[in-house]
Order: structure tokens, then C-alpha cells, then sequence
């Protein structure tokens, strides 16, 4: 009674006072290679605490699409930090031809920064290439840098993109022998004391453990059976079937890094966000701070398992439980109603098409090399010249300019010849030409998605398109790069302050997360933003 008077009379409670303030911290949480259909494929095995509390009590984007090819890990977090696509960020690939230094370059790695917290060339890592802000560049810049980032993850990517170029820390997770959190000089020129607490700890190498299922493996009836041909596994153990000896098998499957390809992968990972959230004191005052953390062991298993998998679905299982260990730590330290969370992938993943062919489904595998080797022979042949192509990468045809220019060969001319070729090939559903992406304005179809993937300075010459189910890759397990929908339909959540709770079934897309995000911190966007506000997210 008495506080419906003060109500009434213009007082608030405290809690309803911060409740409307913008957040204290924002939690961007990126599940590596996460299908949409898990959430709802998986939602009968799901705690009410995990995915369904973020599901339940915020917002749900169910039709939430990656606007671009090719959706690979780099690119992906680029695009959820930047708010827009390759074309204008700059990460077009995990690695690509760079044809200006003539050679493959990594998306985070830098040879002008070194290791912190490890010998060796492991921690030479920035987000250097990346040429637009973040979302979270753009709070520091906001806050004169008052409001911290922090970006983890097992993969230096992961954490490095996501925490953009103004970030206080990224860390990533060093396997092999070492089992350590590590960064770079881009940051700092030594790991902060928790960092080395936390290293020092034996945390890594409690995990290797026995991997069993959490649950009675005969609950998990969305997935194949336990054993089957569709499936890699790991070295050291006949079939790729429950239980896992990881401390029997890390020998022989990288050490440390067996971690990655594993659940506890995961809870290593909320293990040191959860430190790095008391330790680094996030979302303790007025400026808003960020933690952007990214899951990746669920991309390992994918690869590995492959997406019908049981590995995969008991991996799900135990995220969910990451999740509510991450949320109830967030509502005791930082408080509820005083934190944002978004989650969402970096990418989807395919079936196995070995799986899909079995049950009828067009599919099939496609030889690169044979591809390559057919294309070289087939533009000698043409011209009577070698080396008019430079590299044949991330399904991109890049030519040499110099030869070309010595033959007085026309580059449109070989585009065209190429893209002729190239469609009488087996497997082969489309292709795009420079040309075409630099004078046409695609505006839906796998032509809109390779032009908003295409950078005019970075990219090739000539664009490829596998046919649906097609991929280049192993046999066992499953990938993803492509723009067909299971390699862009993302889930996409919002939870917590300034969210409203709902759903909706109009189509959003990946650069639109970081406007979204901007707009309820009333900051500036990500300079190079393309992507809407999704209006009807926010309170
Ligand atoms: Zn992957």
C-alpha cells in the first residue's frame, strides 16, 4: 500500500527506476554454428532457466537470416558486431587470397603484435582487418571509454571481432600443451592477475574427463542413432559412439585442444566469463560495459559429428545449462533488469549429405581440386597462356592482372569464358561475375547474398554456387558456408532491460542485431551499419 502511494505521488522504487535506465552491461552471446531448428528441435530437453527463460520472458526473431556468403565463423561475428555484411567490413572469408600481398591471410591474424601469456605466434591476433566499428567500439566511444568490452572465446576470432577495435581484452583459449587464456599486445603486454589465476588454476585440465550424455542416452530421441557411418570421431577410439575417455584420448587428439571439440569446451568458457565478470567488475556503474562471448565448441562437434548427431544434441543439453549458470550469475552480480543478453549464431550448419542422399534428399560432395585442376586446364587451353588465375579460393576465382594485362587478355572477356565453363560442371548450381556484382543491384536470391559477401578491393573475379546439400568436405560430419537455409536461417533472442517479450516471424537479418542494440543504448551505429532497428524488440 504504502509504495503504491509513493507511486502515485511521482516516487518510484529503486528497482523500477533502473529497470527503465538504459543497461548496465550487454551480454552478446554467439553460438558457434547454432541451427535455428535447435531451439526447437532440442526445446523438450531444454531447463526453463537456459534457452526457454531468454525464449519465454524476451524476444524472439524465429525467421532471423544471414544476409550474405559466406557464412563462415569471421565474417559471422563481424556481422552481428558491425551491423553489415563483407562487402563493406572487410572479413570476407576465415582466411582468404589476399592479392595484394599475393598470399593467404587469416581474418585476425597480425604479424605486427606478439603473444601475451604464451610463447610463440599463437596470440598474434587483432582485429586489424576488420575496416568498419562495432557496436561495441561504438559504447566506448560513447562513454570516453569509461564503459568497458570484454571479448571471449575458445577461438581468437571469436573473441577478438566481436570486441572490436577499442576493446580493453579478448581472450581466446590456447590448447595443445599449454590450456591457458591467452591475448595479444593489440591489448595489453601482460595478462591481468585473474587471467593468471585462472591459468594457474587446474580448471583446463579438470575437463579431461570422462564425456558421457548428461541425460540416459535412450532420452535423446532428436537425434540418429549413436552409431552410424555419418560421423568423424576422434583418434585413439574405434567408433564415435558414448563414452569419451578425454584424458585417454587428449594425447592423441591435440592435448588441450581436445577441449574445444567437446562440451567442456563450453563450461570452460562460462567459467571465465564468470570470472572475468567479478574480476573486471562489468556492468557496476552508470557506463554501460560489454562481454561478447562466443561459444565454440558447438562448431567443433558439428564439423566432427555432424548436426543429427547425439554428441550434438547432448551438446545442447549441457549449453543450455551454461546459459542458466551465465543468467543466474548475471541477475546476482549485476542485477535483473539492469542487463541486456542477445544470442544469436554465426552460422548454421548443413546435414550430412551423405545422410540426406540416403534418404533421397538432392545432396552430394564436390571435389575442389578436380575443379581447380579442370578450370586451369580448360583457360590454357582457351588462351594458349598458364597462370592467367592466381587462386581458387572460398569458392572465388581470382585472376592474375599482371599476366592478363601482358596477353592483352579483356578480364570481362575470362569471367564470362570462366562462368560458362564453370556451369557445364557437375555440381554446380550458379555463378556471378565481378562484372555483374559491380553493375547489377541484386535485391533477394543467392545473388543479393553473394553481393553483400562480395568487397570490391578484397574479393575475386569470378563467384561459384554449389547446388543445394553440395558440399566440399569429409564424408563424416557436417559444414556450412553457403546460402542456402541451413547455413543462414540463425536463431535470434533478446532478453532483459529495454526488451520487450514477444515474437516475430518477419524476416530479420544479422546486421541488424548491432543497430538494434545501439538504438537502446542511444548510441551512434557502427560506422559502416546497413542493417535496420528491429523496432519492435525494444520497449
Ligand atoms: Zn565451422
Amino acid at each position: 500500500m504504502l509504495l503504491f502511494g509513493l507511486a502515485a505521488l511521482g516516487f518510484q522504487p529503486a528497482n523500477a527506476q533502473t529497470a527503465s535506465q538504459k543497461p548496465k552491461l550487454v551480454v552478446g552471446i554467439v553460438v558457434d554454428q547454432m541451427r535455428f531448428d535447435y531451439l526447437t528441435r532440442f526445446e523438450a530437453q531444454f531447463g526453463d532457466r537456459g534457452f526457454k527463460r531468454l525464449m519465454s520472458d524476451g524476444f524472439e526473431c524465429r525467421n532471423n537470416h544471414f544476409n550474405y556468403v559466406p557464412t563462415y565463423t569471421g565474417p559471422g561475428h563481424a556481422s552481428i558486431y558491425t551491423g553489415t555484411t563483407p562487402a563493406n567490413h572487410g572479413i570476407i572469408s576465415n582466411n582468404w587470397y589476399n592479392k595484394f600481398e599475393k598470399q593467404q591471410v587469416y581474418c585476425a591474424g597480425d604479424t605486427t603484435v606478439a603473444s601475451v601469456g604464451i610463447d610463440g605466434p599463437a596470440g598474434q591476433m587483432s582485429p586489424h582487418r576488420m575496416l568498419t566499428t562495432t557496436v561495441t567500439d561504438q559504447n566506448r566511444l560513447h562513454t570516453q571509454m569509461r564503459g568497458k568490452t570484454i571479448g571471449i572465446s575458445l577461438k581468437d576470432r571469436g573473441a577478438i571481432l566481436p570486441a572490436g577495435h577499442t576493446a580493453n581484452a579478448a581472450y581466446w583459449f590456447e590448447g595443445g600443451d599449454e590450456g591457458k587464456w591467452i591475448t595479444s599486445t593489440w591489448y595489453m603486454n601482460e595478462l591481468p592477475k585473474w587471467v593468471q589465476d585462472f591459468n594457474a588454476s587446474a580448471k583446463a585440465k579438470s575437463y579431461l574427463k570422462e564425456w558421457n550424455t548428461l541425460k540416459p542416452i535412450e532420452n535423446y530421441i532428436e537425434s540418429g542413432d549413436d552409431l552410424n557411418t555419418y560421423e568423424g570421431g576422434f583418434r585413439g577410439k574405434e567408433d564415435a559412439v558414448f563414452p569419451y575417455d578425454l584424458a585417454e584420448l587428449a594425447e592423441q587428439n591435440g592435448g588441450y585442444s581436445l577441449l574445444k571439440s567437446t562440451p567442456y569446451g563450453n563450461n570452460l568458457t562460462t567459467d571465465f566469463a564468470l570470472e572475468a565478470l567479478d574480476a573486471e567488475g562489468l556492468g557496476q556503474d552508470s557506463d554501460t560495459d560489454f562481454l561478447a562471448v562466443s561459444y565454440s565448441a558447438t562448431d567443433y562437434v558439428g564439423h566432427n559429428f555432424g548436426v543429427n548427431s547425439k554428441e550434438v544434441e547432448d551438446m545442447y543439453v549441457r549449453l543450455d545449462l551454461d546459459l542458466e549458470r551465465l543468467l543466474d550469475a548475471l541477475d546476482q552480480k549485476v542485477g535483473k533488469g539492469n542487463y541486456t543478453v542477445f544470442l544469436t549464431a554465426d552460422h548454421g550448419a548443413v546435414n550430412v549429405p551423405a545422410y540426406l542422399s540416403a534418404n533421397k534428399i538432392p545432396s552430394g560432395y564436390f571435389d575442389n581440386r578436380a575443379f581447380e585442376t579442370a578450370l586451369n586446364e580448360f583457360v590454357v587451353s582457351e588462351y594458349g597462356e598458364e597462370d592467367l588465375i592466381e587462386d581458387i579460393s572460398n569458392y572465388q576465382v581470382f585472376f592474375n592482372y599482371e599476366n592478363l594485362a601482358a596477353a592483352e587478355i579483356n578480364a570481362e572477356a575470362l569471367q564470362q569464358k570462366i562462368a560458362h565453363f564453370a556451369l557445364q560442371y557437375d555440381l554446380m548450381d550458379k555463378v556471378y561475375t565481378r562484372a555483374e556484382l559491380n553493375q547489377a543491384n541484386y535485391t533477394s536470391g543467392v545473388g543479393a547474398l553473394i553481393q553483400k559477401g562480395f568487397n570490391q578491393k578484397r574479393s575475386g573475379d569470378v563467384f561459384l554456387v554449389l547446388d543445394p546439400g553440395v558440399i566440399s568436405y569429409s564424408r563424416t560430419g557436417s559444414t556450412h558456408g553457403s546460402a542456402f537455409s541451413y547455413d543462414t536461417h540463425a536463431p535470434l533472442l533478446f532478453y532483459g532491460a529495454g526488451i520487450k517479450k514477444g515474437k516475430t516471424y518477419e524476416l530479420t537479418e544479422i546486421p541488424d542485431i548491432a543497430p538494434t542494440i545501439a538504438a537502446l543504448l542511444g548510441i551512434e551505429f557502427p560506422n559502416g551499419t546497413t542493417g535496420k532497428v528491429i523496432a519492435e524488440v525494444l520497449e
